[in-house]
């Protein structure tokens, strides 16, 4: 299919998964075309559009305007990201494009056409949509292109021979290098493998070959060895990340501090007033995203190894998922012992947190936008990897980028395999307190400086979104 379709303004249609860790990027993506003059408009699922309603207005606030529209989404009422993830997934995944379909047919009706589809590539059905009202279309990929060359490999090169997690074994994937068992996404194994989640993945990168681009959240200069592989592969790989409001990166536009479409309310002036507080590099910050569910053990850990490691933390805990209860329960008697010491929030507004200079460490799940988050603000991390991409996000942290530490799991008498109250004390004092944790900053600064040269002018990144607009524009 031909690039580019008409002639005038280029407009995109953009689709994303449901989920701030693909709208976040999405959103960041959507705000980079428009400043170049693009039109966007970004079409959400009926449960979650009064959350883009809200993006807007807050997007508004900062000069920037995108266009909003909603599709059927054809769930039950009342679905709620966490605890219906798989539910909403299943039936996002497997849609048929008819409603897409008549939204893009309306905008080329009121003009201007549409000229690209933008898609998350969890919904690969767009591409029919594509095909059938012959626009072209992109990818959006929101995982490292360390997991995609790996999907690669297994998908093209080497069958996948069902390994146990925990075992010694490693594979060597060209341009990667060896990955140990344990270091690669946990779709390989089960509960995820046994569910059918490891041939998804698989099969969507069989629909990278067939788009006109796959826009990737990650930059040449971080990941280079992968993305060159995939582009050899003929993967027509377009960096443009990291995705991060401006104001904390290349700073074209100061008045881009938030991504917009937040789904809870960002506690701001509580942190920011307490980080003022604390002197420079002193605070861990503590988050597993927007959608792991953590046990009442684990968070009783956390609070124990944090609360001894003597070190300030600020702790943001979401409301969801019956963790309302355990935040509740859990601080009931602990409050005193806390003081000043601690913060906790139920969600915070993490890039402003990031951004502070009390902050010294980030206490993370490693999901990929807080992975780039905690690079592009220059702050290492404790990496807690739980499942999904994240424990091959953890090995490009510890290993390659040298900007954070490991956590060990343990098992504990119940049987139950998590991060123990002195393991997380034993590292937050690592990184807040030694040398070691200075050598670790000073490397995620070297990244911080790379990725900003790959936004500014001239900057890998920032060349790869105008050369996308041009063709788009065509
Ligand atoms: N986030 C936030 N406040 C919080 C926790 C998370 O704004 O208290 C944002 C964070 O900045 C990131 C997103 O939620 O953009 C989480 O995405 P990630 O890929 O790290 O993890 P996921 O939620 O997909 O597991």
């Amino acid at each position: 299919m031909a690039r580019g379709s008409g002639s005038g303004s280029a407009h995109v249609v953009a689709l994303a998964f449901p989920q701030a860790g693909h709208t976040n990027p999405m959103l960041q993506f959507s705000k980079d075309l428009a400043s170049q003059g693009v039109i966007i408009t970004f079409v959400s699922f009926a449960f979650d559009h009064h959350r883009m309603l809200k993006a807007d207005k807050t997007l508004q606030r900062m000069g920037i305007r995108l266009r909003f529209e909603s599709i059927p989404d054809h769930l039950p009422p009342g679905v709620d990201i966490v605890s219906d993830l798989f539910k909403i997934f299943g039936q996002l995944y497997q849609m048929e494009g008819s409603d897409l379909e008549k939204v893009i047919q309306r905008l080329n009706v009121t003009g201007p056409p549409v000229t690209c589809i933008l898609h998350d590539v969890f919904m690969p059905w767009v591409a029919q949509v594509s095909h059938n009202l012959n626009i072209p279309r992109a990818v959006f990929y929101t995982q490292s292109a360390t997991v995609g060359a790996i999907y690669h490999h297994f998908k093209y090169v080497q069958k996948w021979n069902n390994c146990e997690q925990d075992s010694k074994d490693a594979v060597v994937i060209p341009a990667i290098g060896e990955m140990r068992m344990p270091d690669l996404p946990s779709s390989f194994f089960p509960p995820l493998l046994t569910a059918g989640y490891l041939d998804i993945c698989l099969s969507l990168v069989d629909s990278f070959n067939r788009a006109s681009w796959v826009i990737w959240n990650s930059f040449d200069e971080l990941e280079g060895k992968a993305i060159n592989h995939l582009r050899e592969a003929n993967v027509p790989v377009c960096t443009v990340g990291p995705l991060i409001p401006s104001a904390f990166l290349d700073r074209r536009n100061s008045e881009d501090t938030q991504f917009g479409g937040s789904p809870w309310e960002e506690e701001t002036e509580e942190c920011m007033e307490w980080l003022n507080s604390k002197p420079p590099h002193s605070v861990v910050y503590v988050s597993f995203g927007s959608i792991a569910t953590i046990s009442t053990k684990q968070i009783w850990e956390i609070g124990r190894g944090l609360q001894s490691s003597g070190q300030n933390y600020l702790w943001a805990i979401r409301p969801s998922a019956g963790q309302t209860t355990v935040w509740e329960n859990f601080w009931e008697g602990f409050a005193e012992e806390i003081g000043d010491r601690g913060l906790i929030v139920k969600w915070s507004p993490q890039l402003k947190v990031l951004n502070h200079p009390s902050v010294g460490a980030f206490m993370s799940h490693c999901g990929w936008n807080s992975t780039l988050e905690a690079l592009s603000c220059g702050v290492p991390l404790l990496a807690c990897d739980l499942r999904f991409d994240q424990p091959a996000n953890c090995k490009l942290i510890v290993d390659l980028w040298k900007m954070g530490i490991k956590l060990r799991r343990t098992q504990n008498a119940d049987g139950d395999v998590m991060f123990a109250w002195d393991e997380i004390e034993r590292c937050v004092r690592r990184v807040i307190c030694s040398e070691e944790g200075a050598e670790l900053r000073k490397n995620a600064v070297r990244c911080k400086e790379s990725a900003k040269k790959a936004k500014m002018e001239g900057g890998s990144s920032h060349s790869n979104v105008n050369g996308f607009v041009k063709e788009i524009s065509k």
